[in-house]
């Protein structure tokens, strides 16, 4: 079945392609204007189309019904058919990771190519594969025939490994470097596949599909296919998991928002409890280290760094991005990668406990030994652009309000706080004083807000109290140009100030 997929959707023309799409168009220009190099040279990692675009390439050339200045082949007339059977005399493959001898290029590619094509107004197309693995003697000989190329024959070498390949072999094609294919392409693919195959699946599975076929299209559909095997046309996130190992980017975001708040309990709690859940701990940590890097490309390179995720965890990326100091993030990866080399430990999470457990005293100990640098960075702005910021915003009147009945003083405190930041539904208040802390902390006092903060933002928050080092900005930032600051400071002492 897997293969099956694989065959079955084998692009037939050129818009069929995913992805590689400057290779494509230049290809196409050429068939078109009939303006053709005698040998390409297609290098790309595996299953990122080399052959499906050779083979392309082959059929196009040799279609009968393909217009002039056109580029498509019409896979419906003798040609193409025999093309496409893999029975034309015109059309030869070659593995050359199975022939690499001298021998076997002179007898199927030199001798051959002396001989017209059989479609004489077509082309004899020689596609070897893995071209790399041919030996010394076997590019010799090669060479010889590129350098001096027989009328319509045209020579398409593919290598996963262009180091491989003589430079004098190099020098003698057009090179086409093919790149991995991007997961939101594989994607889309996978999606039109689905529909083809009448089979519903998330996007979610598709992703992961994607994910783990790092940038190889056939090896995406081959897993697809899988998955789809065993499926009775509904594939769920538990059928899927039998074929696909688990992970959980949930489980990594929590991890990673968990080591930015600085809660050391919740991330290692959270790395316990996916140990007593089974999860492949190899994988988990992969692909934490691949989570963070992006952070941290992100954080560098900016919006126009490609997030190679789906939607979700892409938001969520960009928001770490901006949370996460870079010296942090890079300080993070570099402690994970390197714990990661503890091979000999009878606990299998200990290396990455102690990463996060090394992390934090690592900022720790920053704030000891350099306090004034790190409050000047820890100088946090109220990201005034948050839809929740924004509606504790208009509605903070409300939180003042409600806390009246309770106590006049408190409500005070609150009009004189704001809301700094909110995640993983904890809504960090900002106050001027620590005397305000200790009397907004107590339990009956956080009941009160909770419920109010709870009915604004429309579902369950917890929340915490912060002296904030950038206050007068943060609250002057908060308050806006609101007209009515006094007369809503009056309102909360209920005049009695005057
Ligand atoms: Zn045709």
């Amino acid at each position: 079945m897997s293969e099956v997929i694989y065959r079955k959707y084998r692009p037939k023309v050129f818009k069929e392609i995913v992805g590689q799409k400057p290779i494509k168009i230049t290809l196409e220009n050429e068939i078109a204007s009939g303006n053709l190099a005698h040998a390409y040279l297609f290098v790309g990692p595996r299953g990122t189309g080399k052959t499906s675009l050779a083979r392309l390439f082959a059929r196009s050339l040799n279609c009968t019904n393909r217009k002039d200045k056109e580029s498509e082949p019409c896979n419906n007339c003798e040609n193409c058919n025999l093309i496409l059977a893999g029975r034309s005399m015109d059309i030869i493959e070659i593995d050359a990771a199975s022939h690499t001898g001298v021998d076997n290029v002179r007898d199927n590619i030199i001798a051959n190519s002396q001989i017209p094509p059989f479609n004489s107004n077509g082309y004899k197309v020689f596609i070897v594969d893995e071209v790399h693995m041919l030996s010394k003697s076997a590019f010799n000989a090669l060479l010889k025939t590129l350098e001096e190329p027989p009328k319509r024959v045209i020579f398409i070498l593919a290598t996963t490994e262009i180091h491989k390949v003589p430079e004098t072999i190099i020098s003698r094609c057009q090179r086409f470097d093919l790149k991995k294919i991007p997961i939101k392409d594989i994607v889309k693919r996978m999606t039109e596949i689905a529909e083809w195959e009448k089979v519903q699946i998330s996007e979610k599975i598709l992703s992961e599909i994607a994910r783990r076929s790092e940038g190889c299209l056939r090896d995406a559909e081959s897993l697809l296919g899988q998955v789809i095997s065993i499926s009775g046309g509904k594939v769920t996130d538990e059928l899927a998991s039998l074929v696909l190992p688990n992970s959980n980017w949930q489980a990594i975001d929590e991890l990673t928002g968990a080591l930015r708040l600085k809660n050391l309990s919740t991330a290692l709690n959270q790395i316990n409890k996916l140990v007593d859940e089974g999860a492949d701990l190899n994988i988990f940590i992969s692909d934490f280290v691949d989570y963070i890097r992006q952070i941290m490309l992100y954080k560098i390179i900016g919006p126009s760094f490609v997030i190679d995720f789906d939607d979700n965890l892409t938001d969520s990326i960009k928001k770490h991005a901006q949370d996460f100091a870079l010296e942090d993030i890079s300080k993070l990866l570099n402690i994970v990668l390197d714990k990661l080399s503890i091979k000999e430990t009878m606990i299998d999470q200990l290396p990455l406990e102690l990463a996060c457990v090394e992390f934090l005293l690592a900022q720790e100990e920053t704030k000891d030994f350099s306090s004034d640098v790190v409050e000047e960075k820890s100088k946090k702005k109220i990201n005034l652009n948050t839809e929740d910021i924004k509606n504790l915003q208009t509605n903070w009147h409300k939180v003042v309000a409600n806390a009246k009945p309770l106590n006049h003083s408190l409500s005070a405190m609150l009009q004189t706080s704001h809301p700094l930041s909110i995640e993983q539904n904890l809504l960090i208040i900002g106050l001027e004083y620590d005397f305000h802390r200790e009397q907004l902390d107590k339990p009956e006092v956080k009941e009160n807000l909770i419920a109010t903060f709870n009915e604004i933002l429309d579902r369950k928050i917890s929340i915490s109290f912060e002296i904030d080092p950038n206050y007068k900005q943060n609250h002057q930032n908060f308050k806006g140009k609101s007209e009515n600051g006094i007369e809503e400071v009056l309102d909360t002492f209920g005049g009695e100030m005057l």
